[in-house]
């Protein structure tokens, strides 16, 4: 973790200043429950987080550390240094991907992994890798990752309406 955390130290999602198009919106702390989750070990380099329960995923608990909205890039959790992008672990497969429960505050979310910086996207592939060697953070990943296709499922399940037909239900198209 600690390897991870290294590696990402310098690296950002753009060549610039991506807070600047966004007024550092993912700082922003307006709801007072909201805050960084950690990762396995990381809760020893900080003080004053609390125990949240990732309900619908596992009767896991993680540790959730709330900032003020300004912090020194090296105190960062690994959280922050990966968004928008996050690891992830489906059947076994380590990879990484936007982070699409970041879509309602990040810009970046919907032009794709391929809008970010190179150097930004291997550094957090390897710290994928470097993160799935280690068995406390490999399940914490492959239970972020089951949270990820949860939170995506419900969020695509509220914008499908359930009185619109599904396309093998519609009527053929007629042209006049
Ligand atoms: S919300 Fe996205 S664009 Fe804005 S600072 Fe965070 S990562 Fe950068
Ligand atoms: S820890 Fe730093 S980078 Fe992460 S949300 Fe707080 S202010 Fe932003």
């Amino acid at each position: 973790m600690l390897r991870a955390r290294e590696l990402l130290l310098d690296v950002t999602p753009l060549r610039g200043d991506c807070g600047k198009i966004c007024g550092r919106a993912c700082c922003e702390v307006s709801d007072p429950d909201a805050g960084m989750i950690l990762f396995p070990g990381e809760e020893t380099l900080f003080t004053g987080y609390k125990l949240v329960k990732m309900t619908g995923v596992s009767d896991g608990e993680w540790p959730l550390w709330r900032c003020d909205g300004t912090c020194e890039r090296r105190d960062r959790p690994l959280a922050c240094r990966v968004a928008p992008l996050t690891p992830t672990i489906r059947n076994g497969a380590v990879s990484v991907e936007m982070d699409r429960r970041c879509a309602f505050c990040c810009p970046l979310v919907e032009f794709g992994v391929s809008a970010l910086s190179e150097d930004f996207v291997e550094s957090v592939r390897a710290a994928a890798f470097i993160l799935a060697e280690d068995p406390a953070c490999r399940a914490f990943v492959e239970n972020q990752t089951k949270h990820l296709d949860m939170v995506c499922d419900i969020l695509l399940s509220s914008i499908i309406s359930p009185e619109r037909p599904a396309p093998d239900e519609r009527p053929p198209f007629e042209p006049d």
